[in-house]
């Protein structure tokens, strides 16, 4: 079950409307790094997961993603209030709640005409909420990765925001929001090396032959040895040739009699015959420059 407690989970002070920043913000309510999809993602892991450990570290992480959603909507409500009532009771001349809601070039006009200056689960292009941003597998080993990912990108978007805007209260409040996805981040690493071992994801190794193999794909100039493609535990292919499994490196299916016949009939029937030329709209449309050469 859940509960709601009318108090936010970090208090929020604005110092005065600004519907460009209500805009802005709208990116961690109804964004895909924002805290509906992470409430989402880390809900669904949660109702699934039989660890009793990492299902309560999801339910609280999940909940608590839900107070940001909370915090984050009632900062886009203030910033908009005043544009809110301006629009539903037209009370400035249309110049003038123009200029409001489109001043310093932002376009909240958007958000405001469709969703009347309230938080709408929108990015800040207006861009409508989709699940798709929850982007759960059902394995932990992979969902774990996939969640602290998730935790780095809501960083960064509440980083860029915090230097969009000089309200002291915004900014304070951004900082707490940013610091909590900095301790899942942290909760969700400590979690995902719980489990020994959790690499590679899953329960099947790798096939040994292609495992520790870095193909060398992109050539030229720049080829670049590091790490990631260097040392004891990698194999280094200079220069890799197709089938890299040692065969001919040709797709194959075995088909039934009857299934063959038709397609044989097909291959037949659509065959490319090189040596017809024949006349086109482009060669008439060119009065026939293209078939002189001179097109
Ligand atoms: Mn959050
Ligand atoms: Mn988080």
């Amino acid at each position: 079950m859940f509960v709601h407690n009318k108090r936010l989970q970090y208090t929020v002070r604005v110092a005065g409307p600004n519907p460009g920043l209500a805009n802005l913000l709208l990116e961690q309510f109804g964004g895909p790094q924002g805290e509906l999809a992470a409430a989402m993602r880390y809900f669904v892991q949660g109702i699934s997961e039989d660890d009793p450990g990492r299902k309560d570290m999801l339910m609280d992480i999940s909940t608590e993603e839900l107070s940001h959603l909370e915090v984050i909507g009632s900062i886009v409500g203030m910033l908009n209030k005043g544009a809110k009532g301006d629009l539903a009771e037209g009370v400035e001349k249309e110049a003038e709640l123009y200029r409001s809601l489109t001043g310093a070039g932002n376009d909240s006009h958007i958000t405001s005409l469709l969703y009347g200056g309230g938080p709408a689960l929108t990015n800040s292009a207006g861009v409508p909420w989709s699940a798709a941003y929850v982007d759960s597998i059902g394995e932990p080993t992979a969902d774990l990765r996939s969640n602290i990912a998730a935790e780095a990108r809501a960083k960064i978007i509440y980083e860029r925001l915090i230097n969009v805007t000089d309200d002291p209260g915004i900014k304070d409040a951004l900082k707490f929001l940013m610091t909590r996805e900095i301790a899942h981040q942290k909760s969700f690493e400590k979690a995902l090396h719980s489990m020994q071992p959790n690499f590679p994801q899953g329960k099947l190794p790798g096939e040994p032959e292609f495992a520790n193999v870095y193909y060398n794909l992109s050539q030229g100039e720049g080829d670049a040895r590091g790490p990631w493609n260097e040392g004891p535990e990698w194999e280094f292919v200079e220069a890799p040739q197709p089938a890299v499994d040692g065969g001919d490196g040709m797709a194959s299916v075995d088909l039934g009699k009857d299934q063959a016949k038709v397609v044989k009939q097909m291959a037949t029937r659509t065959k490319s015959d090189p040596t017809v030329d024949p006349m086109t709209g482009a060669d008439l449309g060119s009065g026939g420059a293209i078939r002189k050469g001179k097109g």
